[in-house]
């Protein structure tokens, strides 16, 4: 009779998957990423690069490995950022996309339309990074790779009506990026390292629920 173990199952299975693609460290992720060729056939391939290197820069500092950038109508960057959750103090809305949305109203108001910007970032947005996106009138959002735990844009028609109806009447454009798969795996293995870990801390710093 044989008796199989979860525990060794899945002992085996990290295992062999170790055997088949060994996990880079962040460090050799920057390598990779520094080293990267960018084809010339995907439109979004150069800010796929900034925003995976800026997810490493996130990852190094110990919060959510995302990075983003806004780009204006000619695809050159006006406002980039990574996560910052976790860096020198706790601040819960400093996501990367909310970190470059910050950057761009604060220097460029006025003069740059929001229809006509891009935001790329190198993970699907949440829910709190939707909605903002929304009501800043950021005309395309394209991210590198879905995030199915915590991804709000592929459940776009769970928004309330009001969301939606603003997203609709700004026609905004929401999808994946126009990039190489290889740097979509490349997204999702530098966010997916320490995913896990962190959302762990966000538990622990809450402390639970202890009435009032
Ligand atoms: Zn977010």
């Amino acid at each position: 009779m044989h008796v199989f173990s979860t525990y060794n199952t899945q002992q085996r299975r990290k295992e062999v998957s170790r055997l088949i693609s060994p996990a880079k460290s962040m460090h050799d992720w920057k390598k990779y990423l520094e080293q990267y060729v960018p084809s010339a056939s995907f439109r979004d391939e150069s800010a796929a690069v900034r925003v995976c290197q800026l997810a490493t820069m996130a990852a190094e500092l110990g919060t959510y490995a995302v990075g983003a950038v806004l780009l204006d109508d000619e695809g050159e960057i006006l406002a980039e950022g990574h996560n910052e959750v976790f860096v020198d103090r706790f601040r819960s809305d400093l996501h990367a996309e909310m970190v470059a949305l910050t950057q761009f109203e604060t220097e460029y108001q006025g003069p740059q339309k929001p229809g006509a910007l891009t935001l790329i970032s190198s993970l699907e947005p949440c829910p709190m990074c939707m909605a903002r996106l929304i009501y800043s009138g950021i005309g395309s959002i394209r991210y590198v790779c879905e995030d199915p735990h915590g991804g709000m844009v592929t459940r776009i028609s769970s928004l309330p009506p009001t969301l939606r109806a603003i997203s609709e009447g700004l026609s905004q454009v929401w999808g994946l990026a126009e990039c190489s798969n290889e740097l979509r795996g490349a997204a999702r293995q530098i966010w997916e390292q320490h995913r896990e870990e962190i959302d762990l801390r966000i538990v622990e710093r809450g402390g639970g629920r202890q009435g009032y």
